[in-house]
Formats: C-alpha cells, structure tokens, sequence
C-alpha cells in the first residue's frame, strides 16, 4: 500500500467519524518555542489552551513536522526523519479516551477491504501509562486482548505536556511487533516503565494518544511535575507516524526505503557508483540524504533560507550534510540537481506548490550547494594542513583557535570541523573554540554600542514629552522650513531651561521640518535661527520615544530658553541628496525582487547623502549578471522619469496595492504608502524624490555577505555615482597608458603579467630547491663517525622548515646503507630556528630516535618539538643557539651510541 493510500485512508476513516479534515499547518508557525511545527496538535494549540474555540469538535490532519533533535539519529535508528508527516485526529472537549482507542484501533485493525490497514493483531501491543488503570480497562475491553499484552509504562514514555504549566495527560501508544529478527524477547507484564533501548526497533511505536485531562501547576521535567486538578474539558491529541506505518506495510526495513524517499536512494547508488545494503556505515549515508533532500526541501518550500542563526542554521546544516554524505560516498559534483528533483517529482504529489514553486526552491538549494563547495575547496585544505600540524607534533586534538579561524576565515562550521576531525582520529578543543566564539561575539556588541550616540535616560525625555501633551509634529513632508518654539532642553543633568554659546545639548520643539533617524534614513542637519537672534547648529535628530524628536545642537551664538520662538532650516542639499538615495533603495529593492524573486526582502538599509546600503536575504552569492541586470533596471527607470507620490492609506488597501511591507515592521492602522510610478510601492515613512529622473545615475559599488544569509548591496547615487565613475575613467586610462594596451585588453593584459610573474616564481623556487638539495650528496659525504654512527649536523641559515625536512631526509638517503646515520638539519627564517632530526632504520634499531633528539636540539633552541621515531621536527625562539644545539644532538647520540 502507498504513502498516499495510507494518508487517504486515514482521513477517510476520521472524516466518517465526524471530523472536520483540516489542512497542515506551514512548517513556520509563530510560536517563539519552536523552531518548526514538530506535532499536529501546534495549529490547535489555541484551541487546547481554551484561548479560542474552534468551529468543529472534531479534527484529522496530515502535519507536516520537522525535528532537528532527531538529526543524530537519522539513518542509524530505522524510524527517525528529520522531515516526517504526522498523521493526527483531535477531539476538542468531546470523545475521551474510550473514543479515541475505539477509532485508532479500528483503523489499524480494519481489513484493506474495509478501508483499514489490515494489520495483524497477534503484532500490536498497545502500552498505556502505569498509573491509567482507566486505559487498561478501556484496552481490554475494546479489543478483546488479555491484560498481558498491555505494556505499563512510566512518564518518561508516556505522560505528555507541554513543558509549561497548563494541559497535560496520559499516554497510550500503539506499537507494532517486528519479531525476533529485530531485538531480544520480552515479557509484556515487567517491561518498563522505560522503553528498554534494544527494543525500540522491534517494538515500533506507530502511534500515540495523548489523553489531555490534567491541569499542571508546575513542570521541572518530563517526570517531575505537579497536578493541579483536572481539566474541566477533557481533549485527545494523536499523532500517527505516516512513514512509519508505511515501511511496515510495505515491507520495507525503515522509513527511508518507503516509496517516497526510496528513489533518492536509488539516484544515489547510480550516481555514486556505490550499492545500497553493501555496507554498514555507507548505508547510514545513503539514508542521511534520503532524509536530509527531503526536509531541506520541504523547509525552502516553506519560506526557509539557508542562514547562519536558528532556522537558516537548521537548513544550512541539512543542506550541508546530505552533500557530504555524497561526497563520502565518493561522489564530488553538484548533488542536489541531481537529487533533489527525485524527491520533488515524489512529494509533489500531495505538496503541489513544490512543483509551482520549483524556480525558487531549487535556486535556492542549488546556490547553497555551490557555496559550500567553494567553501569546501578553501577550507579543506585549510582543515587538512592543520590536522597534519597536529598530528605532526604528536597532538590528538584540533586547538580551538584553529577552529575558531576555519570558522570566521573560511565559514567552515564548528560541526563540519567536528565530523572531519574525527574522520581523521583527532577531537577539538570545543570550549576554546566557543570561548573565541563569545570574545568575538562580545567585541561585536560592544562596537555597535559604542558607535550608536546615547541617548540620557528615557525620563528626562518623559518629562518634556509630558510637558507638550502631544506628539511632535513633522512638518518635513511638505516644507523644509518651519516656524517652531522651543518646547524643551536636555542636558546630561535632565532638563534645564537654558542654553549658552558653545554648549552642546538636545533641544525639542512642538513642530519640526527635521526628520528624525529611522526607517534606514540618517537624520536631517541644519540651523535654527530664534527670535532673539541666537543660531544652533543641529548635529542630529532622534526620536528616542514614541511621538518625542530630540534635536542633538551646538549653540552656536547668544542665548536659548524654552519657550523661544524661531525658524527651523533644514540642510537642503543634504536632505536633497538622502531623499534620493531613499528613492533609489525603494527602486532597487524592487529590481532585485524581480531579478531573484520574492524572498529578496529587505533587512536593513542606511540612506545616506549621495549614497545607500541595502541589505536583503538571499542565498549565497547575487550572481554578476543579476547585479547589472538589476543596475541596467533602475537606471533605465531613471531615465523613464517616473513621479514618486506618498499616499496614506488603510493597511489592507496598501495591501490590496501591492505595496511591500516589510516583515517585522509595525504600523498603526494607517500606513504612508510611496509608488514610484505605479512599478514600486512600499510602506514608508521616509522622504523622497519628487521624481525617479532627479536621481540622475545609480551606480552599484559591490555585493558581499554579512552572514546570516544577508547580502550587502553598496550604491551611489546622482552626483556621487557620476564622480565615482569620472574616477574610475581616469583610472583605466592610466592603467591602459602604463601598460601600453587598450582598455578593452586590460584584463588579459593583466592576466597575462600575473602568469607569467606566476611561472617566473615557480622556477625561482625550483632552482633554490635544486640548489638545496645539490648540496645533500657533498653533505652526506661530510659525515663524521661518532661511536659507529654516521652523523651530519648542518646548518642552512635561511632555509625553512619545509626546506630543511626536505634537505634532512635527502641526506639520511645518501648515508652508507647498513650502518646507523642520524642527520640534523637545523635552518632559520627571520631569525627563528627550525630543526629536522633524520634517523635511518639501523640507527633506530640501535635505540636512537629522532623524537628525543629533537628535543634536545630544540631544548637548546629555547623552543619544543616532538615526532616519531624516524624524523621529528621543532622550532626555537634564537637561531644563535644553534652551533650548541647541533653539539647537544651529537652529544645525545654518542651517548645513545655508548649505551646500547
Ligand atoms: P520516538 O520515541 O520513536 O522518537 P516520539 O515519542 O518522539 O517517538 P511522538 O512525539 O509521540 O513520538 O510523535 C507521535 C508519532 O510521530 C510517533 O508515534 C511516531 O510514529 C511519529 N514520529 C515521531 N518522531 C518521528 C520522527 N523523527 N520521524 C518519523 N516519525 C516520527
Ligand atoms: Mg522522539
């Protein structure tokens, strides 16, 4: 029987029970508890908590779940997907428990003819709480079995709430018996009240009932809470997973060989050249990707984008490992186009927007492919020379700054570091690693603060915003000056009443042609000039609380008190000049949304004169060409001189407009909505140009990512942009001059030069190296006996440690064949020494080892160094040592020499 046909039975069974089918729930819900929907009980919370009433009693679901707890497990228990469906009915206050086994078991039981899933009943042991003698009974009497075939389990298992004070209740489940060949035997009566851990696959929990009947004062733990009474309306919850049932009625081992996830499997095997069922731990891969396609796919098609914090982080990790599962399993290209649609082309089945929305989806996972394989190609070879350098120096574990420098230089996460580490038998220094990670973190917040102005405290602010009795009102849509009295001063004492020349403080007025910070758009400048003659400069404007905007001035000359009348002259230029660099954000959000769809919202932006930054969520890198179709877009839009109008509307017309408002902004009822013609509407409370044609030129500088799955686009606008590219002008023209070619040929010109000064280089090095090991045949022949060991002790000033382990070895291969010989090579680079001991095999069988050598020589060095017994290396704080180091190791092995 098929996925499909077990979902629909179900519903069907449920729905002639009364029950109203009610479709999953999206796997972002807003619940700050939860990641993802996990459960399909999340969409009814509402309702379980007696916060709203439903419109039936009685509900059924498929809920799509996703539980990142589950990861480790995916692939080595046979029942756990990161991604599932759970299969679910809900009584609100109506049937209780006898109903609820009553359904479950008669589905479960029910011939296929009759709609059911026919399975055999000898298998099904239901299990029930330990101290539920009510569900005992209810088990027996409604299927007929003995008392012996009912496990009593303990609160661990089977006693669910939600964490929280609130509902809470028994458990029964329903598990299903897959014989011997999956675990040992048991006896029904004395199992529990744990689930012992070698039988959890043969005894396959397929479904849970959840009995909600009490009401819980207090939760410390899954089994230690307290009850405070009982529910007035008692509620069933179940949840019934669909791939489980399915691998049991198909046949199949686990869930990840069911007929919607097993033909990811079988792409795999061709593309990996690999059989599944072959071996063990190729096996667990294969079922990672199986899995990991699947939920990654399911969570982009959700609105989920790869990020570097909570769900983007999920996602990126799930992404990452089905792709190194591939690449252990040997296979290096792009995976996901590979795979990816195989799972869609299942899914798609029941979840059709994965086929309507597959641009989207599949861009999004393809790019995240394609950035974590550059990041790959830089940091493995990173992760390699440093896992080599520790291994090298006899060490079993990676510092945890090296981890902390893949990390921030080369984006390798922490878990990506722990895996490969441990492929190569060394572990990590963990706490180091997070303790960098804090410093960082820390350093960071202390930098925003410190740039961001600070405000005095909120009460002096209280107190003059009390003082006007209503908010500030902002004259700066319609005129840039303004007549306006001076309705209050803060200094950093609180509120004064007068101001002096020089002195520096905040000033608020009752009407303010000013815009204060916000919005992305940096604050108006200018002067205001009182009746009295005095002049402020105005350095800032804040709005600090709601309805209040704070004037951060300089007086400049005479005296100011509250209550002064005056003209407050906004900086035109400036304004003129943030104005259109707002205008032009507006117009470039829009073009990017269309050039890479509709999840390019924005998240952050700063509108500064003549130039802005606009930072939006995207996956990866912005592709070159997206970036000039975007700027080619506003600039011809530009030139189509579009008028730019504010209007105030209701949110639901601005909605109903079109208009983007953005996730995490919050508006009354009334919103200011500007269209710029009738191509791109936002909700804004910004300024702007009276028309797209005053921007002249949008010139964008660049793309970057600032984490988080954030990109950064840097732009100037109008004059700027024009001087930024006379700039650049003159720069290729100087260029083209000194390298004597047209501008269109300087890039292979260039490329050219760096080759050819690549290869120049290269055969520098060749040559120093040859000349190194030139020197290996005469130095070999410099040996001096020393108690019947060949020794060479030698300094090469300048070479370093690669070079001297090259030149060791090469010597130690020249000594006389047969008789012990131990080479010493100590070189130096900036005055710091490096030291290579070389022992041959008859030296070693004398007792001689490279390892205490080394020591000794890097004792004398002022440094430390260890190795195996054949070649160890180290380093030293003073090269000036190094003629007494080379007669320490000669010393040591005259003495190992004496002594054998
Ligand atoms: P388990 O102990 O096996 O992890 P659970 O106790 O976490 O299961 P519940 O929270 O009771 O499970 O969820 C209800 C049902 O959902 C389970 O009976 C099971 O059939 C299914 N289920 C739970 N977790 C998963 C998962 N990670 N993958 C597939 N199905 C699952
Ligand atoms: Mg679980």
């Amino acid at each position: 029987m098929d996925t499909a046909d077990i979902r629909r039975r179900f519903i069907e069974h449920f729905e002639k029970a009364g029950h109203t089918a009610v479709p999953s729930a999206p796997l972002l819900v807003d619940d700050p508890n939860l990641l993802f929907v996990n459960a399909g009980m999340v969409q009814f919370k509402p309702y379980f908590l007696g916060q709203e009433t439903p419109s039936y009693k009685r509900a059924v679901s498929v809920q799509k779940c996703v539980r990142t707890p589950d990861i480790e497990d995916v692939g080595k228990t046979t029942r756990h997907g990161t991604f599932f469906e759970m299969c679910g009915n809900f009584s609100f206050g109506d049937y209780f428990k006898e109903g609820a086994i009553e359904l479950a078991w008669d589905l479960v039981t029910k011939s296929r003819e009759d709609g059911g899933w026919g399975l055999e009943e000898s298998k099904l042991y239901p299990s029930v709480y330990a101290e539920d003698p009510e569900a005992v009974a209810l088990w027996k009497k409604i299927t007929g079995l003995p008392d012996e075939r009912i496990l009593r389990l303990g609160k661990k298992e089977n006693y669910w709430s939600m964490g929280v004070p609130g509902p809470g209740g028994p458990c029964s489940e329903i598990l299903y018996d897959r014989g011997d060949a999956y675990g040992p035997g048991f006896d029904p009566v004395s199992l529990g009240p744990d689930m012992p851990v070698e039988l959890e696959d043969r005894l396959l929990e397929i479904w849970n009932l959840v009995f909600m009947q009490d009401e819980l004062s207090a939760v410390r733990s899954k089994a230690d809470f307290d009850i405070a009474g009982s529910l007035p309306k008692k509620n069933i919850d179940t949840g019934m997973g669909l791939e489980r049932v399915a691998f049991l009625m198909q046949g199949r081992e686990n869930m990840y060989e069911i007929d919607v996830m097993f033909p990811v499997i079988e792409r795999a095997e061709e593309l990996t050249g690999k059989k599944y069922g072959a071996d063990h731990g190729d096996d667990v891969r294969f079922r990672v990707v199986a899995d990991h396609v699947r939920s990654s796919m399911m969570l982009i098609g959700d609105g989920v984008t790869p990020g570097n914090e909570s769900r983007g982080y999920v996602l990126r990790r799930l992404l990452r490992r089905a792709v190194r599962s591939m690449r252990l399993l040997g296979y290096d290209d792009p995976a996901l186009p590979e795979l990816m649609p195989v799972s869609r082309d299942k899914m798609a089945e029941t979840y059709s927007d994965l086929r309507s929305d597959w641009e989207r989806i599949s861009r999004v996972a393809y790019a995240e492919e394609e950035a974590f394989r550059q990041t790959l190609r830089t940091g493995t070879s990173i992760f390699d020379l440093a896992a080599q350098e520790a291994k090298g120096s006899g060490q079993t574990q990676l510092s945890g700054s090296k981890a902390f420098a893949l990390h921030d230089t080369y984006g390798f996460p922490i878990d990506l570091t722990l895996e490969m580490a441990s492929e190569q038998g060394l572990s990590v220094d963990e706490e180091g690693f997070r303790r960098l990670m804090t410093e960082q973190r820390d350093r960071a917040k202390a930098d925003a603060k410190a740039k961001k102005g600070q405000h005095r405290d909120a009460q002096a602010y209280r107190e003059v915003a009390d003082g006007l009795g209503r908010p500030v009102e902002f004259t700066g849509y319609s005129e840039v000056v303004s007549e306006a009295t001076v309705r209050g001063l803060v200094d950093p004492s609180g509120v004064v009443t007068s101001a002096r020349a020089g002195d520096e403080l905040e000033l608020v007025l009752d009407r303010t042609p000013f815009y204060a910070e916000g919005g992305g758009q940096l604050a108006d400048q200018g002067v205001l000039e009182l009746g009295n003659g005095a002049r402020i400069q105005v350095l800032d404007v804040q709005s600090p609380i709601s309805g209040l905007v704070v004037h951060q001035v300089k007086v400049l000359d005479g005296e100011v008190t509250v209550g002064q009348q005056g003209q407050a002259l906004v900086d035109i230029e400036r304004r003129k000049s943030i104005s259109r660099a707002h205008t032009a954000t507006h117009m470039v959000h829009k073009a990017f949304r269309e050039a890479l769809g509709e999840t390019a919202t924005q998240a952050g932006s700063e509108n500064a004169p003549g130039r802005f930054r606009f930072d939006f969520s995207a996956s990866g890198a912005v592709p070159a060409s997206a970036m000039a179709d975007v700027e080619a877009r506003v600039n011809d839009l530009v030139l189509a001189d579009l008028g730019v109008h504010a209007e105030i509307m209701t949110q639901d017309e601005a909605r109903r407009s079109g208009a983007m408002a953005l996730f995490g902004e919050k508006y009354g009822d009334e919103v200011r909505v500007i269209s710029v013609g009738d191509w791109a509407r936002e909700l804004c409370g910004g300024t702007h140009a009276g028309r797209s044609g005053q921007l002249g030129v949008i010139k964008l500088l660049g793309e970057s990512s600032i984490g988080s799955g954030v990109r950064r686009v840097e732009a100037l606008v109008g004059a700027d942009a024009y001087r930024f590219l006379a700039r650049e002008h003159t720069l290729v023209a100087q260029l083209s001059e000194a390298l004597k070619a047209r501008p269109e040929e300087l890039p292979d010109r260039v490329n050219d030069l760096v080759e050819r000064l690549r290869t120049a280089e290269k055969e520098i090095e060749r040559v120093r190296v040859q000349q190194l090991l030139a020197a290996a045949g005469q130095l070999a022949s410099t040996a001096k006996d020393v108690y019947g060991v060949s020794f060479v002790g030698h300094r090469a000033d300048g070479a370093g440690a690669g070079d001297v382990r090259k030149l060791a070895l090469d010597v130690r291969g020249r000594l006389p064949q047969g008789k012990p010989g131990v080479v010493a090579v100590i070189g130096s680079t900036n005055g710091k020494p490096a030291v290579v001991i070389a022992v041959n095999d008859a030296a070693r069988t004398w007792g001689i080892s490279a390892n205490a050598l080394v020591k000794a020589a890097a004792g004398a060095l002022g440094g430390s160094g260890g190795g195996k017994d054949d070649v160890a290396q180290g380093g030293g704080a003073d090269v000036s040592n190094a003629d007494q180091a080379l007669v320490e190791v000669e010393h040591e092995v005259g003495r190992a020499a004496t002594q054998r």
